[in-house]
């Protein structure tokens, strides 16, 4: 099997984008990885070939008819940079928009929410990485009010595959501390234990600006077609990523 062969486009969950907006989320499929990065590893810090995920990520650019792919480096904060052209470097953040049509911006993710957002006025897209530090920290909150800032008017959000909360569960302390700041992402394991619901705190945080939220609803601990890190430790990264056409 052609397992090295080329890559040309790859598929995407999609994430209902308004028109003018391309858009969605990887799987595993589609990627030429080998264990334990089986599949379309789109992470440049799991200890994968670089040329593979080098490789990965341009096939990602293609699907999306962008003319540049530009993945920050992801520090679970609540920092927002607005791309304006292709950088030298990836910048150091959770958080990125743009108004240029053609610079795909996208977020890596194996459990964490990835988190696209549009302007359905066509003006301005957004992604970010939104863990249990980065719902805490308010990046999603953070990105919306630079969105607006920069003049957008509608916002559509749309919400990744994840770990749920049923399956995400923590020391029961740490559940208190995130619900004490976001009391939606209180949860209970299928075990009956604490957890944190990351998705349902972002979602929450989406409400409470009036932006409308699309979520896919898929576990990633649950589905084997998609990387997770609470499942298997050392995995891939998948991706969510947007771009004006
Ligand atoms: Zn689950």
């Amino acid at each position: 099997m052609a397992t090295d062969a080329p890559l040309s486009t790859v598929p995407l969950l999609d994430a209902g984008l308004p028109a003018g907006v391309h858009g969605g989320f990887t799987t595993r499929a589609g990627g030429t990885g080998r264990a334990p990065f089986a599949g379309l590893n789109l992470g440049d810090h799991v200890g994968d070939d670089p040329a593979r995920v080098a490789a990965h990520r341009e096939a990602l650019r293609r699907s999306v008819r962008a003319d540049v792919l530009v993945v920050p480096r992801q520090v679970h904060g609540a920092d927002v940079v607005e791309v304006v052209s292709p950088p030298a470097t990836a910048p150091e953040a959770d958080a990125l928009f743009t108004r240029v049509p053609g610079i795909a911006v996208a977020v890596v993710v194996a459990d964490c929410v990835p988190v696209l957002l549009a302007d359905a006025g066509g003006g301005l897209v957004g992604v970010a990485h939104a863990g249990r530090p980065g719902l805490v920290a308010g990046v999603v909150p953070a990105l919306v009010a630079a969105m607006r800032s920069a003049g957008a008017r509608h916002l559509l959000a749309a919400l990744g595959p994840s770990v749920c909360g049923g399956c995400y569960e923590v020391p029961q302390a740490m559940a208190d501390d995130v619900a004490a700041q976001v009391p939606a992402a209180r949860a209970r394991t299928r075990w009956g234990t604490a957890a944190v619901d990351v998705a349902a705190g972002v979602r929450s945080q989406l409400d409470a600006l009036g932006v409308p939220a699309r979520d896919l609803g898929r576990c990633t601990v649950e589905h084997d077609d998609l990387f997770s890190f609470r499942r298997d430790g050392s995995t891939g990264r998948s991706a969510g990523v947007v771009v004006l056409a």
